[in-house]
């Protein structure tokens, strides 16, 4: 067992913490209370080339593999202080990016990768709708095969990205009776007559990240832009939510290490009763809970990201490390309020806004609930 990382992945690392710190920490205090996105950052992020990183080069990526590519995005967690945007570029290379390129035609990789990688598209995935939420495959947005089209129907809820949204990968059914099987995925993009977005949720974290419903009305998507067979739509799903629970998240195992460092440093200045509260075995207990936390968070995200590399299955795992990381950094984020006290409650000082950005993550992607049915599924019950 080997627990180094390449000088050339520890170099791309430190050049993505390097690159997180000058070009997107700025204004993130008032951009968190105005929910405001930022395409100057995103296009930023792209010319970084982070966005091409798991894309291969004849698209404009870097063809890194899975390890590489969280190992990266780790990197920019601990960097990059907005989470929200992080989560943004996350479920644009994670639930959109990556399905194109498994199951898109050559015609769409071409299309729309290229354009994607270099921050001039943002895709999203919309599966959630109102009546299905983790009942996933409870879809009724409908798609009707009409000559060489599909006309769709039907509307999604809490779509990542959806009000800044270029390209969307719309999972609708050709037939409800058909049930999961009845499920396919379209590319509908922008602009398309019959499809409209609403101006977005009021959210309590990742407020950086854009989030809205998006509604279609007759709207007609040549047979070209399927994604995949028809009927594949669950095959694409389960897919991408494989591939995002293993990743999406890296960049919050990086957020842990900042929010550590930050608390070690506040115990071992911060004094009361004449001595830095780090003295104070219940705090001193809180920060070595962190420690334990994100190390082995670390090592579930580059367990997954390893089994992926060498081309394994980690469905199992990705769903561990989607739960552990997810619910360790709510944790870890309550403790960092705790240590900073009454400052670490108030928005001005940037400690709290972890722990709202956090609980996000305990409901994308499948919820924690969700996640501990899928890993007692693997264990047969
Ligand atoms: C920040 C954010 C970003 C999102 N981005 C996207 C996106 O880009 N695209 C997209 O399609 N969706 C997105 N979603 C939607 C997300 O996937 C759903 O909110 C999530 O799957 C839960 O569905 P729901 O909200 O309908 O909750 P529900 O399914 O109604 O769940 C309510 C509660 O019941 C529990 N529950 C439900 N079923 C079970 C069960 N079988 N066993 C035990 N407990 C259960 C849940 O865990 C939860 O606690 C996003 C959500 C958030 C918060």
């Amino acid at each position: 067992m080997d627990f180094d990382f390449t000088p050339e992945q520890v170099e791309l690392r430190e050049a993505a913490i390097e690159f997180a710190r000058g070009a997107l920490n700025e204004g993130v205090y008032e951009a968190d209370k105005e929910g405001r996105f930022s395409r100057e950052k995103w296009r930023a992020a792209a010319r970084f080339g982070l966005l091409g990183l798991p894309i291969p080069e004849e698209y404009g990526g870097a063809g890194s593999d899975l390890l590489t590519t969280v190992y990266a995005m780790e990197g920019l967690g601990y960097g990059c202080c907005d989470n929200g945007l992080l989560f943004s570029l996350n479920a644009h290379m994670w639930s959109a990016q990556v399905p194109l390129l498994r199951f898109g035609s050559d015609e769409q990789k071409q299309h729309y990768l290229p354009p994607m990688v270099a921050g001039d598209l943002i895709g999203v995935h919309a599966i959630t709708e109102e009546g299905s939420g983790s009942d996933a495959f409870k879809v009724s947005c409908r798609a009707r095969r009409i000559d060489d089209r599909y006309v769709l129907n039907g509307s999604k809820i809490f779509i990542t990205n959806a009000p800044v949204a270029d390209l969307l990968i719309v999972f609708a059914t050709v037939n409800p009776e058909w049930g999961a099987d009845g499920i396919s995925a379209f590319l509908v993009d922008k602009g398309t007559p019959g499809f409209s977005v609403s101006s977005g949720f009021d959210k309590m974290g990742l407020r950086t990240a854009p989030i809205g419903e998006i509604f279609l009305d007759d709207c007609a998507v040549p047979v070209a832009r399927r994604l995949g067979p028809e009927g594949a739509g669950v095959a694409i799903f389960n897919s991408s939510l494989d591939h995002e629970r293993a990743s999406i998240l890296a960049a919050n195992v990086g957020a842990m290490q900042r929010q550590l460092e930050k608390c070690v440093e506040r115990a071992a200045s911060w004094e009361r009763f004449g001595k830095p509260i780090g003295k104070f075995q219940s705090i001193s207990n809180k920060i070595a809970d962190m420690k334990v936390r994100l190390e082995t968070a670390r090592l579930l995200l580059y367990k997954v990201a390893w089994l992926k590399t060498q081309g394994r299955r980690a469905s199992m795992e990705a769903a561990m490390a989607k739960l552990y990381i997810s619910e360790c950094m709510v944790e870890s984020s309550m403790q960092a309020i705790s240590i900073f006290g009454g400052y670490g409650y108030m928005k001005e000082y940037e400690i709290e806004r972890d722990l709202r950005d956090a609980i996000g993550g305990t409901i994308y992607s499948g919820t924690s609930d969700i996640q501990r049915l899928i890993i007692a599924k693997y264990l047969g019950l």
